[in-house]
């Protein structure tokens, strides 16, 4: 420990001293392998791949004592401006959120992710199937949730809500809010959580809950890597369903699609999961049925001579305990009947409990055999009140071309009352109880869309979030960005509201007084 403690003294005083210090070539020269390494190309990127900004050095933890060593550090003497800290956990960040331009990268993929699985009480789970509950995991947050899921499904059980994409890491989703088709039941990944163990910008290794530490719990979740690095999670746990029976209807009318959404989510005892897509043209109907299974002989017409027609598509699951007596088809056949799609445009699969919340794997894999995976993806995720949504609709469809569009564009509603409001994640103020996600996930292939390009799209999406985040007072929809990074502190503020933002700057004062912390996401840039 006093070996790692004096080479990263080392560290800070090169860190204070910057550049000028030019006998030093390297941070390895002073800091040996054990603390500090050289930047890799993977510190300096992300899955949006517009950002790179080079680290000072890159950090391998193999605990939190380690990196409560380094904030300990940078956090006990005057700062420069280069003494920042940036988390990393599986860089899926879209605008250089996890990186720190002169700074030090804290790899948290490598802390121990172990996943341990508690089931500490006999009961029924909320399926009605017996199972041994509560039942918890202990989990590393540098672990991926499938590496998380993997071991879970060993014991029967499963965390409640997913994000669409599994390759993510828990400190990563947790510092966002993780959301998925499972959100409206069960609330965010941020309102599934027990317990954490955080270092806090000022060093302290403090584990926190609900009860215990509570200002330090609700400050990370939704916390954009501000106040501390999540070392370990408690994931609640409920009994797993071996199958899952998935069902896909169509629409032509937007109103009618998100009608017959907000009824499916108001259908919590029978449905497990609801989400939708919008499906602009042949290619995004195609590539969206990738890791579906079935047969889909639905063949649209998309319009010609500037004339686009528009579909839509749910996609909604029952969990299927293959209980005696209780049928996940009957529940969906009772379901549908219920729904106004384009008859006969119901398909439906029953597939495993794992292929299923692993089902982007199949889109990541084709992405990359096509070459578009590691490419620019200016992405835009909006949370829009329900009164909303018809206007962000035509709002985002004047900026989309459905000639060109490559990626989904998801939409599907939340219930706001499934958000905790202590947490620092920032929706809507909508008092009707639904808002929509809008997931414009594009990927841009360089070959047809170069650096330009890609800014101009950035540039639409700047414009289309300013005009929809307008608060209803301005005449706007009072929609709010998720997973952006905001292009100045002022846009910061915007973004939480006066409110909001007063909380979250008396946040970082306390956990991370000398703004070391989270530099990627532009919010308290460094003036000491
Ligand atoms: P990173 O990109 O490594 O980090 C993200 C931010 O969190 C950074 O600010 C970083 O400093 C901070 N951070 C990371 N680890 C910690 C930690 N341990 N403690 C404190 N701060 C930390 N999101 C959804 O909600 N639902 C989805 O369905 C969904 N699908 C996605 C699909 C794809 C293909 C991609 C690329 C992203 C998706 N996301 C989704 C977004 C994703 O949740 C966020 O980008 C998330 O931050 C990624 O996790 P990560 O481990 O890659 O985080």
């Amino acid at each position: 420990m006093e070996f790692k403690a004096l080479h990263l003294y080392a560290a800070v005083m090169v860190l204070l001293l910057g550049s000028s210090v030019n006998f030093i070539q390297s941070p390895t020269d002073v800091l040996g392998p054990v603390a500090l390494l050289e930047p890799t190309p993977s510190s300096k990127s992300d899955f949006g791949a517009v950002v790179s900004d080079s680290p000072f050095a890159v950090m391998r933890p193999e605990s939190s004592g380690d990196i409560a060593l380094l904030l300990g550090a940078l956090s006990s003497v005057a700062p420069s401006p280069r003494a920042t800290v940036a988390a990393r956990g599986a860089g899926h960040s879209l605008h250089g959120q996890a990186q720190a331009r002169g700074g030090i990268v804290v790899e948290t993929r490598a802390l121990p992710r172990d996943v341990q699985v508690a089931a500490v009480a006999h009961g029924h789970g909320d399926s009605g199937g017996a199972t041994t509950m509560p039942a918890y995991a202990d989990v590393g947050a540098g672990a991926l949730w499938v590496e998380v899921l993997e071991e879970c499904l060993k014991a029967g059980l499963a965390p409640p809500s997913w994000t669409d994409y599994l390759y993510l890491t828990i400190g990563g989703t947790l510092s966002n809010a993780g959301i998925s088709g499972q959100t409206f039941k069960h609330g965010p990944q941020i309102s599934n959580v027990l317990q954490l163990e955080v270092v806090t910008g000022k060093g302290e290794v403090v584990t926190c809950s609900p009860t215990k530490s509570p200002e330090l719990y609700y400050a990370v979740l939704g916390g954009l890597g501000q106040f501390g690095i999540i070392t370990r999670a408690r994931i609640p746990l409920q009994l797993a369903p071996p199958k899952v029976r998935w069902v896909r209807v169509f629409y032509d009318s937007f109103e009618t699609f998100t009608g017959d959404q907000e009824l499916l989510v108001s259908m919590p005892e029978q449905v497990d999961y609801v989400e939708g897509f919008m499906v602009l043209n042949e290619q995004s109907l195609e590539s969206s049925s990738i890791s579906f299974p079935a047969q889909i002989n639905f063949n649209p017409d998309f319009g010609s001579n500037g004339r686009k027609k528009v579909y839509y598509c749910i996609e909604f699951a029952v969990h299927d305990f293959q209980l005696n007596g209780s049928s996940a088809d009957h529940v969906v056949e009772q379901v549908s009947g219920k729904l106004s799609y384009l008859k006969p445009h119901r398909y439906s699969v029953e597939v495993s409990y794992f292929d299923f919340l692993n089902r982007v794997r199949m889109e990541e894999e084709s992405l990359r055999s096509r070459g578009l995976w590691d490419v620019p993806h200016p992405w835009l995720n909006m949370f829009v009140p329900k009164h909303g949504a018809t206007q962000f609709k035509d709002l985002l469809m004047d900026t989309v071309s459905a000639d060109d569009f490559e990626g989904p564009v998801l939409v599907y509603p939340l219930l706001t009352d499934k958000w905790d409001g202590n947490t620092s994640a920032v929706v809507p103020a909508t008092a009707e109880g639904v808002m929509y996600i809008f997931g414009v996930l594009r990927s841009t292939d360089p070959a047809r869309c170069g650096r330009e390009c890609v800014e101009r799209i950035r540039e639409q999406h700047r414009r289309v979030a300013d005009e929809a985040c307008r608060s209803g007072n301005g005449g706007g929809i009072g929609a709010k960005q998720y997973l952006a990074r905001q292009p100045s502190p002022a846009h910061w503020r915007d973004h939480f509201g006066s409110t909001g933002w007063g909380r979250f700057a008396a946040r970082k004062a306390r956990f991370d007084p000398r703004h070391v912390l989270g530099p990627g996401q532009g919010i308290f840039p460094r003036t000491d």
